[in-house]
């Protein structure tokens, strides 16, 4: 077969070379399994026990919905049974195993494939909206007939395996942490999307955006992930495949480079010095941010806790995560980040419909607002680790004083709250904006009054700055950090936060762009937040260039009127400022 290259957007990079897995959650994948003659009549036997106990589990559920809900909810298992009880669906998968010799759970796949297509293609509405129930059904069927560990779940892979999905939420990809997971690309999906932020923060190679990928690959199909220049490779000659393990090679042996400052200050030559901080999504990536020798967590996204689970977290929960991150850390402070739902971070114990909060709807503070119960329960969990390490905290999307104003008064009634209880909390903790709309960054002025601390996230700026989507790969071209609007906000923020004497920091993916560094720190950066893996090479440029190198670079650019052009300048000054990170070529 002929090597297809797949051009997508890099979202974490390094590169993987291994057996893909196409991960359709609509769907039970099943690897076809060879039977033997005398097998025949077990196979059989085992569909026909499958159906009966798919047939039970149907009677069961419909009897609980009749009792709860009333008969007219119940109604919709009568569909589901009429699947089941499908003599010509059913005679099919019996006459096929015995033909083709294959085991029952592969056939009855096949032939579900087949009358899903086929209910799919229906002219008739009613019969055409049947497709969900004939897919439901089977994919009950099917995990009847599959003993669990033969199905490849994400959670339980036990192969390494490269995951090739349409589109992967941020949960899925946290479930991937430390599994067989060699790297994941998808159908969609942008640089800055929060599946992209958690491969970085893993090690996992990750190309999105590719539009067609689970179309072009087959389940074992090799392939090549190149995270950095976000390519796929289907089927790599053997000559791409011996190019791409010497360059695995090589990005492995380079992985060490710059380990010998890990302990070193992030000072400039003329001596400037900045704080570099980890990003932190997994309480589990501790050992290895503090192994990398980063001065704190500059964001904690607790979203991810909210993740995964039926219920909402208890203030117990919570406090005993944030306690627990905050002792890990301490003395280093730890800057939790108050819940920002909305976006691609779905939470689905809040029983919310998915579209109630997109990127402009009700979401991160302006939600927290409207639901104190839910925010008051976090504020409480943070204020009481408070007193186990080094903890700050900072409020998502704000967009201007009156806001800030409304989260903090939620924040002295819980404070007020405890006092009473005589539970004790750091009296002193310091209360940080994100500035990441246009219209707090109008504001910073005013915001700088009321903020111990800016921490800018670009991620979102960029996005509500330039109108792209951060997650859609059809604007992953226009998503330009260099846009000299994004610099400019960057640049009147910064300012605005030192006019007030307060520190701002970045943590969105900017930071970690050696390239960006440069021009930030050019601005006067105070704290550089970031994917843990980037914090050497990060440190590393600040420790090989001047403060007066970057500020010059932000004059000769600041007025440029071209994103790209401000790009290339800034890479040519890289290069000759910091050669060693472009000597060993490894850009990630
Ligand atoms: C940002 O928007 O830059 C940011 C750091 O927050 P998140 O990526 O979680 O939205
Ligand atoms: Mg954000």
């Amino acid at each position: 077969m002929s090597e297809i290259v797949l051009k997508g957007v890099p979202a974490a990079p390094g590169i993987a070379i291994g057996p893909a897995y196409i991960l359709d959650q609509q769907e039970v994948i099943v690897a076809p399994r060879a039977i033997l003659e005398n097998e025949v009549p077990i196979e059989i036997a085992r569909f026909e026990e499958a159906l009966i106990k798919t047939r039970e589990e149907i009677g069961g559920l419909k009897k609980k919905i009749d009792e709860e809900m009333g008969g007219q909810h119940a109604k919709i298992f009568d569909a589901h049974l009429m699947v089941l009880e499908d003599t010509m669906l059913n005679e099919e998968v019996i006459k096929r195993i015995r033909q083709e010799k294959q085991s029952a759970e592969y056939v009855f796949s096949k032939v579900l494939k087949k009358y899903v297509k086929a209910f799919s293609n229906i002219q008739d509405e009613y019969l055409r909206e049947r497709t969900s129930d004939v897919s439901d059904i089977g994919r009950r069927v099917l995990r009847n007939l599959m003993d669990e560990s033969r199905m490849y779940e994400l959670e339980n892979l036990k192969e390494k395996l490269v995951i090739v999905a349409h589109d992967l939420s941020p949960s899925d990809t946290a479930s991937m942490y430390n599994k067989n997971v060699m790297a994941f690309v998808t159908d969609i999906g942008g640089r800055t999307s929060h599946t992209a932020i958690m491969a970085k923060s893993f090690g996992v190679p990750a190309v999105v955006g590719l539009k067609d990928a689970t179309l072009k690959i087959v389940n074992q199909d090799t392939i090549v992930v190149d995270g950095r220049m976000g390519l796929v490779i289907v089927h790599p000659s053997n000559e791409t495949l011996e190019i791409y393990r010497k360059e695995q090679t090589r990005i492995l042996a380079s992985r060490h480079r710059f380990d010998d400052i890990k302990d070193l200050p992030a000072e400039t030559k003329d001596g400037k010095k900045v704080s570099i901080l980890a990003n932190l999504e997994l309480p589990e990536e501790i050992p290895m941010i503090l192994s990398l020798g980063a001065e704190g967590i500059g964001l904690y996204r607790t979203e991810y806790f909210y993740m995964n689970r039926v219920d909402l977290p208890s203030e117990e929960e919570q406090y005993e995560a944030y306690r627990h991150v905050a002792k890990a850390m301490a003395p280093k402070p730890v800057t939790i980040r108050t819940l920002d739902l909305g976006g691609d971070k779905f939470i689905s114990s809040l029983q919310i419909p998915r579209d109630m909060y997109p990127y402009l709807g009700w979401r991160a503070l302006k939600f927290c607002l409207a639901r104190p119960d839910i925010f008051e329960t976090q504020l409480r969990a943070i204020l009481r680790a408070s007193v186990h390490g080094k903890i700050r905290m900072m409020y998502p999307m704000v967009t201007g004083p009156d806001e800030f104003q409304q989260a903090n008064q939620i924040l002295e009634k819980a404070k007020s709250a405890l006092k009473r209880q005589k539970i004790p909390f750091d009296e002193q903790i310091e209360v940080g904006a994100m500035i990441e709309v246009p219209a707090a960054v109008m504001t910073a002025d005013l915001l700088a009054q009321q903020a111990k601390f800016f921490s800018i996230g670009t991620n979102d700026l960029i996005q509500y700055t330039l109108a792209v989507d951060r997650v859609n790969e059809k604007t992953a071209d226009f998503y330009d950090p260099c846009h000299p609007a994004v610099l400019r906000f960057i640049q009147k923020v910064i300012q605005a936060g030192h006019e007030a004497k307060i520190s701002v920091g970045l943590c969105g993916e900017m930071s970690s762009e050696p390239v960006l560094a440069l021009v930030l720190l050019g601005m006067g950066l105070d704290e550089f937040s970031m994917s843990p893996l980037n914090i050497l090479q990060i440190k590393k440029v600040i420790r090989s260039v001047s403060l007066t190198d970057a500020q010059a670079l932000v004059e000769e650019i600041i007025n440029l009127p071209s994103g790209d052009k401000i790009e290339e300048i800034c890479s040519v000054r890289l290069r000759q400022l910091v050669p060693d990170i472009f000597n060993s070529e490894v850009k990630d």
